[in-house]
Protein backbone atom coordinates (compact mmCIF):
# COMPACT_ATOMS: atom_id res chain seq x y z
CA UNK A 1 0.00 0.00 0.00
CA UNK A 2 1.70 3.32 -0.66
CA UNK A 3 1.99 6.45 1.60
CA UNK A 4 -0.16 8.38 0.35
CA UNK A 5 -3.06 6.24 0.09
CA UNK A 6 -2.39 5.30 3.76
CA UNK A 7 -2.10 8.90 5.11
CA UNK A 8 -5.93 8.98 3.05
CA UNK A 9 -7.23 6.57 5.07
CA UNK A 10 -5.81 7.91 8.22
CA UNK A 11 -7.69 11.60 7.63
CA UNK A 12 -11.08 9.36 6.13
CA UNK A 13 -10.70 7.97 9.56
CA UNK A 14 -9.95 10.77 11.26
CA UNK A 15 -12.81 12.74 10.28
CA UNK A 16 -15.53 10.01 10.61
CA UNK A 17 -14.06 9.54 14.16
CA UNK A 18 -14.59 12.90 14.99
CA UNK A 19 -18.11 12.69 14.69
CA UNK A 20 -18.87 10.24 17.17
CA UNK A 21 -16.28 11.96 19.78
CA UNK A 22 -14.24 8.69 19.65
CA UNK A 23 -10.87 11.47 19.86
CA UNK A 24 -10.40 10.72 24.01
CA UNK A 25 -10.28 6.73 22.84
CA UNK A 26 -8.09 7.29 20.33
CA UNK A 27 -5.45 8.10 22.65
CA UNK A 28 -5.66 4.86 24.30
CA UNK A 29 -6.77 2.63 21.10
CA UNK A 30 -5.73 2.14 17.67
CA UNK A 31 -7.31 0.71 14.55
CA UNK A 32 -4.46 -1.53 12.06
CA UNK A 33 -4.64 0.37 8.81
CA UNK A 34 -2.02 -1.91 7.39
CA UNK A 35 -0.27 -5.75 8.38
CA UNK A 36 2.51 -7.61 6.66
CA UNK A 37 6.20 -8.69 7.09
CA UNK A 38 5.71 -8.46 11.09
CA UNK A 39 4.66 -4.85 11.14
CA UNK A 40 1.44 -3.21 11.55
CA UNK A 41 0.64 0.25 10.83
CA UNK A 42 -1.76 1.14 13.14
CA UNK A 43 -4.30 4.72 13.31
CA UNK A 44 -4.67 6.30 16.79
CA UNK A 45 -2.66 5.14 19.55
CA UNK A 46 -2.22 9.10 19.99
CA UNK A 47 -0.50 9.02 23.09
CA UNK A 48 1.75 5.62 22.47
CA UNK A 49 5.07 6.32 23.29
CA UNK A 50 8.55 5.03 21.48
CA UNK A 51 9.28 1.49 22.58
CA UNK A 52 5.73 1.04 24.40
CA UNK A 53 4.31 -2.28 24.35
CA UNK A 54 1.00 -2.59 22.93
CA UNK A 55 -1.40 -5.42 22.34
CA UNK A 56 -3.92 -6.95 19.62
CA UNK A 57 -7.08 -9.01 20.17
CA UNK A 58 -5.81 -11.94 19.68
CA UNK A 59 -3.29 -11.28 22.94
CA UNK A 60 -0.09 -10.84 20.41
CA UNK A 61 1.70 -8.43 21.24
CA UNK A 62 3.65 -5.52 19.63
CA UNK A 63 6.49 -2.79 20.22
CA UNK A 64 5.55 0.77 18.99
CA UNK A 65 8.86 1.99 16.82
CA UNK A 66 8.16 4.72 14.77
CA UNK A 67 5.65 7.66 15.78
CA UNK A 68 4.65 9.28 12.79
CA UNK A 69 2.24 12.36 12.15
CA UNK A 70 -0.67 10.13 10.87
CA UNK A 71 0.05 6.66 11.75
CA UNK A 72 1.60 4.64 14.24
CA UNK A 73 4.08 1.33 13.30
CA UNK A 74 4.56 -1.54 15.43
CA UNK A 75 6.70 -4.52 15.12
CA UNK A 76 4.95 -7.46 16.43
CA UNK A 77 6.65 -9.69 18.91
CA UNK A 78 4.90 -13.37 17.63
CA UNK A 79 3.53 -14.08 14.22
CA UNK A 80 0.16 -13.83 14.03
CA UNK A 81 -2.10 -15.60 11.05
CA UNK A 82 -5.37 -13.85 12.32
CA UNK A 83 -4.92 -10.34 12.65
CA UNK A 84 -6.51 -8.14 10.15
CA UNK A 85 -6.66 -4.69 8.77
CA UNK A 86 -9.41 -2.78 10.80
CA UNK A 87 -8.79 -4.98 14.12
CA UNK A 88 -8.02 -2.71 17.36
CA UNK A 89 -4.44 -2.32 19.41
CA UNK A 90 -4.64 -1.17 22.79
CA UNK A 91 -2.04 0.24 24.83
CA UNK A 92 -0.57 -1.60 27.67
CA UNK A 93 1.40 1.68 28.95
CA UNK A 94 4.12 -0.90 29.89
CA UNK A 95 7.75 -1.15 28.40
CA UNK A 96 8.95 -4.05 26.86
CA UNK A 97 10.48 -6.28 30.15
CA UNK A 98 10.93 -10.08 30.96
CA UNK A 99 10.76 -11.53 34.23
CA UNK A 100 14.33 -12.51 35.34
CA UNK A 101 14.87 -14.85 38.24
CA UNK A 102 17.89 -17.17 40.29
CA UNK A 103 16.12 -20.19 38.24
CA UNK A 104 16.86 -19.40 34.80
CA UNK A 105 19.96 -20.23 35.35
CA UNK A 106 20.44 -23.55 33.61
CA UNK A 107 17.77 -22.87 31.22
CA UNK A 108 17.03 -21.75 27.65
CA UNK A 109 14.73 -18.84 26.87
CA UNK A 110 13.31 -16.95 23.86
CA UNK A 111 13.90 -13.02 23.84
CA UNK A 112 10.43 -13.06 26.12
CA UNK A 113 11.77 -14.75 28.80
CA UNK A 114 9.99 -18.07 28.09
CA UNK A 115 11.51 -21.73 28.04
CA UNK A 116 12.09 -22.95 25.25
CA UNK A 117 13.87 -26.04 26.29
CA UNK A 118 11.03 -28.39 27.20
CA UNK A 119 11.57 -28.77 30.83
CA UNK A 120 8.52 -26.83 31.80
CA UNK A 121 7.96 -23.05 33.51
CA UNK A 122 10.46 -21.28 35.26
CA UNK A 123 9.79 -21.83 38.83
CA UNK A 124 10.41 -19.21 42.13
CA UNK A 125 10.32 -15.53 42.39
CA UNK A 126 10.94 -13.34 38.88
CA UNK A 127 11.71 -9.85 38.29
CA UNK A 128 10.80 -7.68 36.33
CA UNK A 129 13.39 -6.04 34.05
CA UNK A 130 13.40 -3.63 30.97
CA UNK A 131 14.74 -4.60 27.78
CA UNK A 132 15.90 -0.89 26.86
CA UNK A 133 17.58 0.97 29.82
CA UNK A 134 19.86 3.79 30.39
CA UNK A 135 23.33 2.67 31.30
CA UNK A 136 24.55 3.30 35.04
CA UNK A 137 26.02 6.80 35.00
CA UNK A 138 29.88 7.16 35.62
CA UNK A 139 29.68 8.17 38.88
CA UNK A 140 28.40 4.74 39.80
CA UNK A 141 30.87 3.00 37.75
CA UNK A 142 34.45 1.81 38.98
CA UNK A 143 37.40 1.49 37.24
CA UNK A 144 37.99 -1.76 35.44
CA UNK A 145 40.23 -3.67 37.38
CA UNK A 146 39.34 -7.23 38.40
CA UNK A 147 40.08 -9.76 35.79
CA UNK A 148 36.95 -11.57 33.69
CA UNK A 149 39.43 -14.85 33.18
CA UNK A 150 38.91 -16.87 30.24
CA UNK A 151 41.17 -19.15 30.55
CA UNK A 152 42.86 -19.09 26.96
CA UNK A 153 46.58 -18.63 27.19
CA UNK A 154 46.90 -15.73 24.62
CA UNK A 155 43.82 -13.98 25.47
CA UNK A 156 44.69 -14.09 29.44
CA UNK A 157 48.52 -12.83 29.02
CA UNK A 158 48.32 -10.72 26.15
CA UNK A 159 44.87 -9.01 25.80
CA UNK A 160 43.18 -9.56 29.38
CA UNK A 161 40.01 -8.81 30.42
CA UNK A 162 38.56 -7.32 32.79
CA UNK A 163 35.33 -7.44 34.62
CA UNK A 164 32.77 -4.37 33.45
CA UNK A 165 35.08 -4.09 30.40
CA UNK A 166 33.53 -4.64 26.57
CA UNK A 167 36.30 -6.23 24.42
CA UNK A 168 34.86 -7.57 20.91
CA UNK A 169 35.21 -10.87 18.78
CA UNK A 170 35.71 -10.34 15.24
CA UNK A 171 36.89 -12.11 12.71
CA UNK A 172 35.39 -13.95 9.29
CA UNK A 173 33.20 -16.79 9.48
CA UNK A 174 34.54 -20.24 10.95
CA UNK A 175 37.62 -18.69 12.53
CA UNK A 176 36.35 -20.22 15.85
CA UNK A 177 34.57 -16.48 17.29
CA UNK A 178 32.26 -19.01 19.37
CA UNK A 179 34.57 -20.56 20.85
CA UNK A 180 36.25 -17.82 22.74
CA UNK A 181 33.26 -17.21 24.17
CA UNK A 182 32.03 -20.22 24.91
CA UNK A 183 35.21 -21.61 26.56
CA UNK A 184 35.23 -18.17 28.52
CA UNK A 185 31.67 -19.31 30.22
CA UNK A 186 33.13 -22.95 30.41
CA UNK A 187 36.10 -21.45 32.27
CA UNK A 188 33.72 -19.76 35.03
CA UNK A 189 33.04 -23.02 36.20
CA UNK A 190 36.36 -23.01 38.56
CA UNK A 191 34.76 -19.80 40.19
CA UNK A 192 31.62 -21.32 40.33
CA UNK A 193 33.07 -24.27 42.18
CA UNK A 194 34.84 -21.76 44.55
CA UNK A 195 31.33 -20.37 45.45
CA UNK A 196 32.65 -17.09 43.38
CA UNK A 197 29.96 -17.72 40.58
CA UNK A 198 30.36 -15.27 37.14
CA UNK A 199 27.37 -15.49 36.03
CA UNK A 200 26.88 -16.24 32.02
CA UNK A 201 24.59 -15.57 29.61
CA UNK A 202 25.00 -16.76 25.69
CA UNK A 203 22.44 -14.79 23.42
CA UNK A 204 22.53 -16.49 20.51
CA UNK A 205 21.12 -14.47 17.44
CA UNK A 206 19.55 -15.50 14.02
CA UNK A 207 21.45 -18.75 14.02
CA UNK A 208 20.24 -22.10 13.63
CA UNK A 209 18.27 -23.91 16.07
CA UNK A 210 21.25 -27.03 15.60
CA UNK A 211 24.09 -24.67 16.44
CA UNK A 212 22.05 -23.74 19.47
CA UNK A 213 21.50 -27.48 20.69
CA UNK A 214 25.37 -28.61 20.14
CA UNK A 215 26.17 -25.31 21.88
CA UNK A 216 24.24 -26.09 25.08
CA UNK A 217 24.92 -29.49 24.97
CA UNK A 218 28.94 -28.84 25.09
CA UNK A 219 28.15 -26.12 28.33
CA UNK A 220 25.81 -28.96 29.74
CA UNK A 221 28.51 -31.94 29.32
CA UNK A 222 31.20 -29.19 30.75
CA UNK A 223 29.23 -28.40 34.09
CA UNK A 224 28.67 -24.52 32.96
CA UNK A 225 24.95 -24.58 32.88
CA UNK A 226 24.99 -24.55 36.57
CA UNK A 227 25.58 -20.54 36.06
CA UNK A 228 24.60 -20.11 32.68
CA UNK A 229 21.52 -18.89 30.91
CA UNK A 230 21.10 -19.52 27.14
CA UNK A 231 18.57 -16.58 25.57
CA UNK A 232 18.02 -17.39 21.79
CA UNK A 233 15.91 -16.05 19.03
CA UNK A 234 17.05 -18.46 15.97
CA UNK A 235 16.30 -17.41 11.95
CA UNK A 236 12.99 -18.64 12.00
CA UNK A 237 11.71 -16.70 14.51
CA UNK A 238 10.09 -12.98 14.04
CA UNK A 239 12.90 -10.30 12.95
CA UNK A 240 12.20 -8.34 16.18
CA UNK A 241 13.30 -11.36 18.72
CA UNK A 242 16.39 -11.46 16.85
CA UNK A 243 16.62 -7.80 17.26
CA UNK A 244 15.95 -7.60 21.05
CA UNK A 245 17.15 -10.79 22.19
CA UNK A 246 20.57 -9.15 22.60
CA UNK A 247 18.70 -6.65 24.93
CA UNK A 248 17.06 -9.70 27.10
CA UNK A 249 20.36 -10.61 27.51
CA UNK A 250 21.67 -7.34 28.84
CA UNK A 251 18.27 -7.08 31.29
CA UNK A 252 19.35 -10.76 32.71
CA UNK A 253 22.59 -9.64 32.87
CA UNK A 254 21.75 -6.48 34.81
CA UNK A 255 19.55 -8.40 37.33
CA UNK A 256 22.80 -10.00 38.35
CA UNK A 257 24.92 -6.97 38.07
CA UNK A 258 22.32 -4.69 40.43
CA UNK A 259 22.14 -7.22 43.03
CA UNK A 260 26.41 -7.14 43.46
CA UNK A 261 27.16 -9.89 41.12
CA UNK A 262 29.77 -10.23 38.36
CA UNK A 263 27.57 -11.39 34.89
CA UNK A 264 29.15 -11.86 31.50
CA UNK A 265 27.32 -11.37 28.63
CA UNK A 266 28.36 -13.21 24.71
CA UNK A 267 26.40 -11.57 21.79
CA UNK A 268 26.60 -13.69 18.98
CA UNK A 269 26.47 -12.16 16.66
CA UNK A 270 26.04 -8.75 16.17
CA UNK A 271 26.52 -8.19 12.36
CA UNK A 272 23.44 -10.37 12.23
CA UNK A 273 21.44 -8.28 14.43
CA UNK A 274 22.42 -5.39 12.52
CA UNK A 275 20.76 -6.99 9.42
CA UNK A 276 17.65 -8.05 11.15
CA UNK A 277 17.22 -4.75 12.21
CA UNK A 278 18.07 -3.34 8.34
CA UNK A 279 15.81 -5.52 7.70
CA UNK A 280 13.06 -3.86 9.47
CA UNK A 281 14.28 -0.64 9.84
CA UNK A 282 13.18 -0.92 5.64
CA UNK A 283 10.12 -1.79 6.29
CA UNK A 284 9.53 1.07 8.55
CA UNK A 285 10.45 2.96 5.25
CA UNK A 286 13.25 4.59 7.45
CA UNK A 287 15.69 6.06 5.69
CA UNK A 288 18.50 4.22 4.36
CA UNK A 289 21.92 5.18 4.67
CA UNK A 290 25.38 3.69 4.29
CA UNK A 291 25.52 0.02 3.11
CA UNK A 292 21.21 0.32 3.57
CA UNK A 293 21.56 0.32 7.44
CA UNK A 294 19.47 2.87 9.25
CA UNK A 295 21.46 5.95 10.80
CA UNK A 296 20.24 4.73 14.58
CA UNK A 297 22.30 1.39 13.92
CA UNK A 298 25.57 2.74 15.64
CA UNK A 299 22.85 4.15 18.36
CA UNK A 300 21.67 0.17 18.80
CA UNK A 301 24.46 -1.03 19.66
CA UNK A 302 26.18 1.75 21.08
CA UNK A 303 23.10 2.01 23.81
CA UNK A 304 23.14 -1.75 24.44
CA UNK A 305 27.37 -1.91 24.87
CA UNK A 306 27.16 0.91 27.26
CA UNK A 307 25.13 -1.24 29.71
CA UNK A 308 28.28 -3.17 30.91
CA UNK A 309 30.43 -1.86 34.14
CA UNK A 310 31.61 -2.16 37.03
CA UNK A 311 29.44 -0.89 39.64
CA UNK A 312 30.75 0.96 42.71
CA UNK A 313 31.16 -1.01 46.20
CA UNK A 314 29.43 1.35 48.15
CA UNK A 315 25.79 -0.22 48.73
CA UNK A 316 24.24 3.34 49.50
CA UNK A 317 25.55 5.73 46.21
CA UNK A 318 24.69 2.30 43.97
CA UNK A 319 21.08 2.54 45.94
CA UNK A 320 20.68 5.82 43.91
CA UNK A 321 21.75 4.57 40.31
CA UNK A 322 19.85 5.70 37.61
CA UNK A 323 16.36 4.37 36.59
CA UNK A 324 16.47 1.01 38.91
CA UNK A 325 13.44 -1.34 37.94
CA UNK A 326 10.96 -1.08 40.99
CA UNK A 327 11.11 -4.98 41.01
CA UNK A 328 14.76 -4.96 42.54
CA UNK A 329 14.50 -1.89 44.09
CA UNK A 330 15.21 -3.67 47.66
CA UNK A 331 17.74 -5.88 46.43
CA UNK A 332 20.41 -3.01 45.25
CA UNK A 333 24.28 -3.66 46.13
CA UNK A 334 27.35 -2.26 44.67
CA UNK A 335 30.20 -4.13 43.73
CA UNK A 336 28.55 -6.00 40.70
CA UNK A 337 29.37 -6.02 37.52
CA UNK A 338 28.60 -6.98 33.75
CA UNK A 339 31.16 -7.96 30.84
CA UNK A 340 30.47 -7.91 27.51
CA UNK A 341 31.87 -10.25 24.90
CA UNK A 342 29.98 -8.96 21.34
CA UNK A 343 30.60 -11.02 18.42
CA UNK A 344 30.78 -9.67 15.12
CA UNK A 345 31.40 -11.21 11.57
CA UNK A 346 33.52 -9.69 8.99
CA UNK A 347 33.55 -10.54 5.21
CA UNK A 348 37.48 -11.57 3.71
CA UNK A 349 38.88 -9.77 6.88
CA UNK A 350 37.50 -6.21 6.13
CA UNK A 351 37.36 -5.04 9.72
CA UNK A 352 37.15 -1.69 8.01
CA UNK A 353 33.51 -2.01 6.93
CA UNK A 354 30.76 -0.13 8.25
CA UNK A 355 28.76 -2.32 11.03
CA UNK A 356 32.48 -3.62 12.19
CA UNK A 357 33.78 -0.27 12.76
CA UNK A 358 30.81 0.81 14.56
CA UNK A 359 31.24 -1.84 17.88
CA UNK A 360 34.94 -1.30 17.25
CA UNK A 361 35.06 2.16 18.26
CA UNK A 362 32.24 1.29 21.06
CA UNK A 363 33.93 -1.40 22.85
CA UNK A 364 36.87 -1.40 24.81
CA UNK A 365 39.09 -3.50 22.78
CA UNK A 366 39.30 -6.45 20.24
CA UNK A 367 40.39 -10.06 19.66
CA UNK A 368 40.94 -10.17 15.36
CA UNK A 369 40.72 -14.06 14.11
CA UNK A 370 41.95 -14.17 11.60
CA UNK A 371 41.36 -17.10 8.51
CA UNK A 372 44.96 -17.64 7.45
CA UNK A 373 46.39 -18.79 10.70
CA UNK A 374 43.20 -20.99 11.70
CA UNK A 375 44.12 -22.76 8.21
CA UNK A 376 47.26 -22.93 8.84
CA UNK A 377 46.91 -24.43 12.19
CA UNK A 378 47.37 -21.77 14.57
CA UNK A 379 44.59 -21.77 16.86
CA UNK A 380 43.04 -19.75 18.24
CA UNK A 381 43.60 -17.96 14.99
CA UNK A 382 44.18 -14.35 16.78
CA UNK A 383 46.48 -11.71 15.14
CA UNK A 384 47.79 -10.53 17.92
CA UNK A 385 49.36 -7.45 16.12
CA UNK A 386 45.73 -5.82 15.91
CA UNK A 387 44.10 -7.15 18.76
CA UNK A 388 44.18 -5.34 22.20
CA UNK A 389 42.19 -4.50 25.59
CA UNK A 390 42.12 -0.87 26.17
CA UNK A 391 41.73 -1.20 29.53
CA UNK A 392 41.88 -5.34 30.95
CA UNK A 393 45.67 -5.04 31.91
CA UNK A 394 45.01 -3.31 34.90
CA UNK A 395 43.03 -5.99 35.78
CA UNK A 396 45.54 -9.11 35.32
CA UNK A 397 46.58 -10.22 38.22
CA UNK A 398 50.69 -9.87 39.24
CA UNK A 399 51.97 -12.99 38.75
CA UNK A 400 50.96 -13.11 34.69
CA UNK A 401 51.81 -10.06 34.64
CA UNK A 402 55.46 -10.04 35.81
CA UNK A 403 56.02 -13.28 33.64
CA UNK A 404 53.55 -11.58 30.20
CA UNK A 405 55.42 -8.25 29.80
CA UNK A 406 57.59 -9.02 27.29
CA UNK A 407 55.77 -11.37 25.64
CA UNK A 408 53.24 -9.40 22.91
CA UNK A 409 57.10 -7.32 22.13
CA UNK A 410 58.48 -10.70 21.87
CA UNK A 411 55.84 -12.26 19.74
CA UNK A 412 55.43 -9.03 17.48
CA UNK A 413 59.72 -8.82 16.92
CA UNK A 414 58.98 -12.28 16.13
CA UNK A 415 56.50 -11.71 13.39
CA UNK A 416 58.27 -9.30 12.14
CA UNK A 417 61.00 -11.02 10.98
CA UNK A 418 59.20 -14.23 9.93
CA UNK A 419 57.69 -12.61 7.01
CA UNK A 420 61.41 -11.04 6.41
CA UNK A 421 63.39 -14.27 6.52
CA UNK A 422 61.15 -15.95 4.18
CA UNK A 423 62.63 -13.86 1.17
CA UNK A 424 65.58 -16.32 2.10
CA UNK A 425 68.09 -14.16 3.07
CA UNK A 426 71.04 -15.64 5.05
CA UNK A 427 70.24 -15.05 9.14
CA UNK A 428 72.82 -14.15 11.95
CA UNK A 429 72.28 -16.33 14.78
CA UNK A 430 70.75 -13.86 17.01
CA UNK A 431 67.64 -13.61 14.28
CA UNK A 432 67.60 -17.12 14.31
CA UNK A 433 66.86 -17.34 17.74
CA UNK A 434 64.60 -14.86 17.89
CA UNK A 435 62.86 -16.93 15.44
CA UNK A 436 63.43 -20.14 17.15
CA UNK A 437 62.21 -18.84 20.37
CA UNK A 438 58.75 -17.06 18.61
CA UNK A 439 58.37 -20.52 17.56
CA UNK A 440 58.26 -21.91 20.54
CA UNK A 441 55.89 -19.11 22.05
CA UNK A 442 53.17 -19.69 19.38
CA UNK A 443 53.69 -23.30 19.94
CA UNK A 444 52.84 -22.37 24.00
CA UNK A 445 49.65 -19.90 22.95
CA UNK A 446 47.94 -23.13 21.14
CA UNK A 447 44.93 -24.04 22.56
CA UNK A 448 41.87 -26.78 21.84
CA UNK A 449 39.18 -25.99 22.31
CA UNK A 450 36.85 -26.30 25.37
CA UNK A 451 39.98 -27.43 27.62
CA UNK A 452 40.46 -23.79 29.50
CA UNK A 453 43.57 -23.31 31.23
CA UNK A 454 43.75 -22.50 35.68
CA UNK A 455 45.62 -19.17 35.42
CA UNK A 456 48.62 -20.57 37.09
CA UNK A 457 48.88 -23.17 34.89
CA UNK A 458 48.94 -20.59 32.02
CA UNK A 459 51.58 -18.73 34.01
CA UNK A 460 53.87 -21.77 34.20
CA UNK A 461 53.89 -22.74 30.89
CA UNK A 462 53.94 -19.06 29.75
CA UNK A 463 57.33 -18.28 31.91
CA UNK A 464 58.80 -21.19 30.18
CA UNK A 465 58.45 -19.58 26.90
CA UNK A 466 59.48 -16.04 27.68
CA UNK A 467 62.29 -17.49 29.43
CA UNK A 468 63.54 -19.07 26.43
CA UNK A 469 63.74 -22.48 28.43
CA UNK A 470 63.03 -24.51 25.62
CA UNK A 471 65.78 -23.36 22.93
CA UNK A 472 66.73 -27.10 22.30
CA UNK A 473 62.98 -28.89 21.92
CA UNK A 474 61.69 -29.50 19.00
CA UNK A 475 58.51 -27.42 18.06
CA UNK A 476 56.22 -30.65 17.34
CA UNK A 477 57.06 -31.59 20.93
CA UNK A 478 55.99 -28.34 22.78
CA UNK A 479 52.59 -29.71 23.36
CA UNK A 480 53.99 -32.78 24.70
CA UNK A 481 56.40 -31.19 26.92
CA UNK A 482 53.72 -28.73 28.51
CA UNK A 483 51.46 -31.60 29.35
CA UNK A 484 54.37 -33.37 31.25
CA UNK A 485 55.57 -29.88 32.83
CA UNK A 486 51.80 -29.15 34.25
CA UNK A 487 50.92 -32.11 35.52
CA UNK A 488 54.68 -32.73 37.01
CA UNK A 489 54.09 -29.24 39.20
CA UNK A 490 50.20 -30.29 39.92
CA UNK A 491 51.79 -33.31 41.64
CA UNK A 492 55.00 -32.29 43.11
CA UNK A 493 54.45 -28.49 43.60
CA UNK A 494 50.87 -27.49 44.17
CA UNK A 495 51.89 -24.91 46.34
CA UNK A 496 53.99 -23.10 43.72
CA UNK A 497 50.62 -23.05 41.80
CA UNK A 498 48.57 -22.23 44.86
CA UNK A 499 51.11 -18.98 44.93
CA UNK A 500 51.06 -18.31 41.43
CA UNK A 501 47.05 -18.33 41.50
CA UNK A 502 47.48 -15.77 44.21
CA UNK A 503 49.09 -13.52 42.50
CA UNK A 504 52.46 -14.24 44.03
CA UNK A 505 55.25 -14.52 41.34
CA UNK A 506 59.04 -14.51 43.31
CA UNK A 507 62.22 -15.73 42.84
CA UNK A 508 61.72 -18.91 45.13
CA UNK A 509 58.88 -19.97 42.54
CA UNK A 510 61.06 -18.71 38.95
CA UNK A 511 64.15 -21.18 40.42
CA UNK A 512 61.48 -23.96 41.13
CA UNK A 513 59.48 -23.82 37.54
CA UNK A 514 63.25 -23.31 36.19
CA UNK A 515 64.43 -26.45 37.43
CA UNK A 516 61.41 -28.01 36.51
CA UNK A 517 61.12 -26.99 33.21
CA UNK A 518 65.48 -27.78 32.21
CA UNK A 519 65.28 -31.53 33.55
CA UNK A 520 61.35 -32.38 32.13
CA UNK A 521 62.71 -30.64 28.94
CA UNK A 522 65.87 -33.23 27.99
CA UNK A 523 63.32 -35.91 27.42
CA UNK A 524 62.36 -33.56 24.29
CA UNK A 525 65.26 -32.65 22.74
CA UNK A 526 65.80 -34.06 19.20
P1 LIG B 1 30.75 -19.14 12.52
O1 LIG B 1 31.19 -18.03 11.63
O2 LIG B 1 30.18 -20.28 11.76
O3 LIG B 1 29.89 -18.68 13.64
P2 LIG B 1 32.95 -19.19 14.37
O4 LIG B 1 33.89 -18.14 13.91
O5 LIG B 1 32.07 -18.87 15.51
O6 LIG B 1 32.11 -19.75 13.15
P3 LIG B 1 33.59 -21.63 15.73
O7 LIG B 1 32.25 -22.18 15.52
O8 LIG B 1 33.98 -21.21 17.08
O9 LIG B 1 33.87 -20.45 14.69
O10 LIG B 1 34.71 -22.64 15.25
C1 LIG B 1 34.74 -23.15 13.93
C2 LIG B 1 35.37 -24.53 13.95
O11 LIG B 1 36.72 -24.44 14.35
C3 LIG B 1 34.70 -25.47 14.94
O12 LIG B 1 34.62 -26.74 14.36
C4 LIG B 1 35.64 -25.48 16.12
O13 LIG B 1 35.62 -26.70 16.83
C5 LIG B 1 37.00 -25.27 15.46
N1 LIG B 1 37.88 -24.57 16.40
C6 LIG B 1 37.63 -23.40 17.01
N2 LIG B 1 38.64 -23.06 17.83
C7 LIG B 1 39.56 -24.04 17.73
C8 LIG B 1 40.83 -24.29 18.35
N3 LIG B 1 41.35 -23.45 19.24
N4 LIG B 1 41.51 -25.41 17.99
C9 LIG B 1 40.98 -26.26 17.10
N5 LIG B 1 39.78 -26.11 16.50
C10 LIG B 1 39.07 -25.02 16.80
MG1 LIG C 1 30.00 -18.68 15.63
Amino acid sequence: MSDIKYSEISSILKKELSDFQFESKLSEFGIIVQIGDGVVRSFGLNSAFYGELVEFPDETKGMVLNLEEDHVSIVLLSLSKNLKEGDIVKRTGKIFSINVGENMLGRIVDTLGNPIDGKGPIKGKLFEMPLERKAPGVIYREPVKEPLQTGIKFIDSMIPIGRGQRELIIGDRQTGKTTIAIDTIINQKRFFEKNEPVYCIYVAISQKGSTIARISKILEEKGAMSYTIIVSATSSDPVSMQIFAPFSGTAIGEYFRDTGRPSLVVYDDLSKQAVSYREISLLLRRPPGREAYPGDVFYLHSRLLERSAKIIKDQEMAKNMNDIPLSIKNQIKGGGSLTALPIIETQSGDISSYIPTNVISITDGQIFLEKDLFHSGIRPAINESISVSRVGGSAQIQSMRKISGTLKLDQAQFKELESFSKFGSELDSSTMDILRKGKINTEILKQNPHDPYDIADQIAIIYVGTKNLLKKISIDKVSNFEKEYIFYLKEKHENVLISLRNGIFDEKISEILETVALELSDKYIT
